[in-house]
Order: structure tokens, then C-alpha cells, then sequence
């Protein structure tokens, strides 16, 4: 039969602050046990809720800076005066064994690994309004309203980019858009270029059989 080709794909999840990606990439986890989601680092501090090791590996600048220079970042960027980077470490090997890895990542990040890894999946989570996006980031109650006004600025900016991405999916329904993301998911797993191998025995026993009943 048709067999999937052992490395993994790269997908990469942006959209502005608030705009559910992080609920659709949890969601997305629960439903495929071969999706993987990378963890960052971040010098942001904690937020209500974050786990160290889970959420993120929260590290002070000097570390951060540290793992900068030592080369152990496939990207960086940074958002909202703090540093988040994807470190290479883990993802090289989850892919080698076959599992999809989910980068959720703001944009700047994103159009770095478009240039280094150009045949990863660049999906862009949208919110349905911009009025909508504000009522999220008001409503989460994790950061000052210093820190909200900031992260609705650069989602103006980041929305703008959309069109560098392959895919854009509106969340005004969550469960609507998790099953959108995941038919892009299960679509390049059909592509062509993805496959490793056909069963070319089983193409041919069909064929003679369709041939034996036309006679
Ligand atoms: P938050 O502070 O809300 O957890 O994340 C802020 C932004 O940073 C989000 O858009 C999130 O997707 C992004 N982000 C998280 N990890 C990384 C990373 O490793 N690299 C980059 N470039 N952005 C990240």
C-alpha cells in the first residue's frame, strides 16, 4: 500500500496574541498522537497557568543570550521586549522519527525558518475581528494593560503578513478551525512528494483483476 515517508513535516502555527492558536495547537495534540508541539524558551515572566518545561523553558537573558551564542536556537525573535526562541535540539530528532512538529510562533520567527526550511507548512491562524482579538487579550486577565495595548499593536502588524503564509484559517468557531488545521495536516500527508513508497505488487494485482473482470 501507500506508505508515508519516515520523516516528519514541519508546521508551522502563527497569529496575533489572542487568536487561539495555542487552544487549536492543544486541541490538535489530543486528536493526533504523532503531533508533536516544540516547547520554546522564553525571558518572559511567568503567567498564570504556565508550567516550566511545558509551556515554556523560562530562562533569564543571560541565558537566553548564552544559548544565542552557543548556536542552539533554529530561530529567535523578539516579541513584546522579551526573547522566544526554538531550540534545534528536539526537533531534528522528532522529526527523523516520523512525528509532525507544530511550531507556534510568532511571525518574524516564522519568515526565518521560511528561509532556512522553505518546504515547512505555514498556516496563519486569524481572528474573526479585530474587536474580537481585544475582548480575548482583556478578557484573559494574565497582563497589564501596558502589556495588552502592545501585544494589539503588533497583531496589526502581524496580520499584515498573512499572505507569506500557505494557509490562512479564520477562528471564529474553535472546533470548526481545529478541523480545518488538521485537514491541511492530513492533506500533506497525501502529497505526493511526502510518500515514500507505493506498493507497486498490490497497483498491479488491481490492475490485472479490473482487467480479468472487463473480459
Ligand atoms: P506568549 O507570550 O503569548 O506566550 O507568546 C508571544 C508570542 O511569541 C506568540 O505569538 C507565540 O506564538 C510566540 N512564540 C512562542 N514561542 C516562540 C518561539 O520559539 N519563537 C518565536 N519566534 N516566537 C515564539
Amino acid at each position: 500500500m501507500i506508505k508515508k515517508r519516515k520523516r516528519g513535516n514541519l508546521i508551522v502555527i502563527s497569529g496575533p496574541s489572542g487568536s487561539g492558536k495555542g487552544t487549536i495547537c492543544n486541541e490538535l495534540v489530543k486528536r493526533n498522537s504523532n503531533l508533536w508541539i516544540s516547547i520554546s524558551c522564553t525571558t518572559r515572566n511567568m503567567r498564570t497557568g504556565d508550567k516550566e518545561g511545558i509551556t515554556y523553558y523560562f530562562l533569564t537573558k543571560e541565558e537566553f543570550e548564552t544559548k544565542i551564542n552557543n548556536n542552539e536556537f533554529l530561530e529567535y525573535a523578539k516579541y513584546n521586549e522579551n526573547y522566544y526562541g526554538t531550540l534545534k535540539s528536539k526537533i531534528e530528532e522528532k522529526l527523523d522519527k516520523g512525528n509532525d512538529v507544530i511550531l507556534e510562533i510568532e511571525v518574524q520567527g516564522a519568515l526565518k525558518i521560511k528561509n532556512i526550511l522553505p518546504d515547512t507548512i505555514f498556516i496563519f491562524i486569524m481572528p474573526p475581528s479585530m474587536k474580537e482579538l481585544k475582548n480575548r487579550l482583556e478578557n484573559r486577565h494574565t497582563e497589564t494593560e501596558d502589556k495588552i495595548l502592545s501585544r494589539f499593536k503588533i497583531a496589526y502588524k502581524e496580520i499584515n503578513e498573512y499572505s507569506k503564509y500557505n494557509y490562512v484559517v479564520v477562528n471564529d468557531n474553535l472546533s470548526d478551525a481545529v478541523n480545518k488545521v488538521e485537514s491541511i495536516i492530513t492533506s500533506t500527508n497525501c502529497r505526493v512528494d511526502r510518500i515514500e513508497e507505493l506498493d507497486l505488487d498490490t497497483i498491479e494485482e488491481v490492475l490485472h483483476e479490473s482487467l480479468v473482470d472487463m473480459n
